[in-house]
């Protein structure tokens, strides 16, 4: 009885507008990495929403703050104190080894925050001329689907029909220590990086890349921004990606898992030399700091602490990458990632892959059309990767 998942689907294409092209499949409900449909097939998610069900689905001591807080309060605005915020903004800085947070909803509004931040900045601070400052980006980037983050992007897709794109911002390709150095000038404001890049498909810059750019933005007072929206908490098999490096970029945007999955929160950390440009009127965003989302923030950071997910994620990680290593399928490419966050790279389309997946009952989705994604919730067990692993082997041994 596919009734249901048929009528759903038929409702979602005919009312919304066409932005996504999802897998013809309904999630009803979901519990830890397991996800069910209307009929009740049950499907392992291997997704975990982009990276922000890092804690799994519906985790129940996240699930048990949020009901807290919405019988406390749910909305103040920032034009009171709220209770929650003030214990998170503390737990972040913490985490993070930083002075000073600032939080949003989305990561693109922490992406546009931090372009802000850096751009302020650079006149209060550097000194560049008005109107002067410049931000550099890379290649491949994705940092959402604003029109500072889309004007960021090499994709023309991403552009195409939005015009005019915003001035003052530049790209180097990935991982290109020269090109960074050729493009830095005095105007220069801030170098924004993915550390792994996500959407462009599970890309690692070269060893070494991040802390010699880090080094590089320093001595030519550049912030160093680290884009960690998708990778950052846990999910590399680190708290942050730029750990496997050493590196303390001067900002850090968080998103995602930030909220664990239930409620939209992200921020901007940094110190107080760089977040201090923002005033009482320079920025802020309704629901940005809310108390339902700081109660829900605090318990998802705290599983990941309390559950070790960064360790998980490397060990976990080391071994599924080692067994998706051994897959000896031509079609396969390059098998790549860090911590549960593996990109399977294929000499052809990986759509298909992904829908064979599905019928063997696992959720993946493919990016940038030839890699297949494998980022489960971090709390995945031994034994449900065991059964992930048998069902991508089955799959590839067609
Ligand atoms: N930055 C990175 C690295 C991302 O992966 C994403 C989302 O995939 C974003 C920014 C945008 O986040 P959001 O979709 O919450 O606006």
């Amino acid at each position: 009885e596919t009734q249901k998942t048929v009528k759903i689907i038929e409702q979602t294409e005919k009312f919304g507008a066409h932005n996504y092209h999802p897998l013809p499949i309904v999630i009803e409900k979901a519990e830890g990495v397991w996800v069910h449909d209307p009929e009740n097939n049950k499907y392992m998610d291997m997704l975990s929403a982009y990276s922000a069900v890092n804690q799994g689905h519906r985790h129940p001591k996240i699930i048990e703050a949020l009901k807290r807080q919405a019988d406390k309060v749910t909305l103040t605005s920032r034009a009171f104190h709220n209770d929650q915020l003030g214990p998170w903004y503390e737990k972040i800085c913490k985490l993070t080894n930083k002075n000073m947070a600032l939080p949003m909803n989305t990561g693109a509004e922490a992406v546009e925050t931090a372009i802000k931040a850096a751009r302020r900045w650079a006149y209060d601070v550097k000194g560049v001329a008005e109107n002067q400052a410049q931000i550099i980006a890379c290649v491949g980037n994705f940092h959402g689907r604003t029109m500072t983050a889309v004007s960021l992007s090499s994709e023309a897709e991403y552009q195409r029909g939005f015009g005019p794109m915003l001035p003052g911002l530049q790209t180097i390709p990935y991982g290109d220590l020269e090109a960074l150095k050729a493009a830095i000038t005095p105007n220069t404001a801030a170098f924004l990086i993915e550390p792994i890049q996500g959407e462009a498909g599970i890309v690692l810059p070269p060893e070494g890349f991040l802390k010699a750019a880090a080094d590089l933005c320093k001595e030519h007072n550049v912030l160093f921004i680290a884009d960690e929206i998708q990778v950052g908490l846990a999910r590399t098999g680190k708290m942050f990606a730029c750990d496997w490096e050493g590196v303390e970029p001067d900002m850090l945007i968080l998103g995602k898992a930030l909220g664990g999955g239930v409620f939209p929160i992200s921020c901007v950390v940094a110190n107080e030399d760089i977040l201090s440009v923002f005033n009482p009127g320079s920025h802020g965003s309704t629901f940005g700091g809310n108390p339902l989302a700081c109660a829900v923030s605090l318990a998802a950071l705290e599983v990941i602490e309390d559950e070790e997910l960064p360790a998980r994620s490397l060990e976990l990680g080391s071994y599924f990458k080692q067994k998706l290593q051994s897959l000896s399928n031509p079609v396969i490419k390059e098998v790549r990632g860090r911590g549960l966050f593996i990109g399977v790279e294929l000499h052809e389309e990986a759509r298909p892959y992904c829908e064979k997946l599905k019928d063997q009952g696992l959720l993946c989705k493919e990016t940038h059309s030839t890699v297949i994604r494998f980022a489960p919730p971090l709390t995945i067990s031994k034994e449900e990767l065991d059964w992930a692993i048998e069902r991508i082997e089955k799959v590839f041994a067609e």
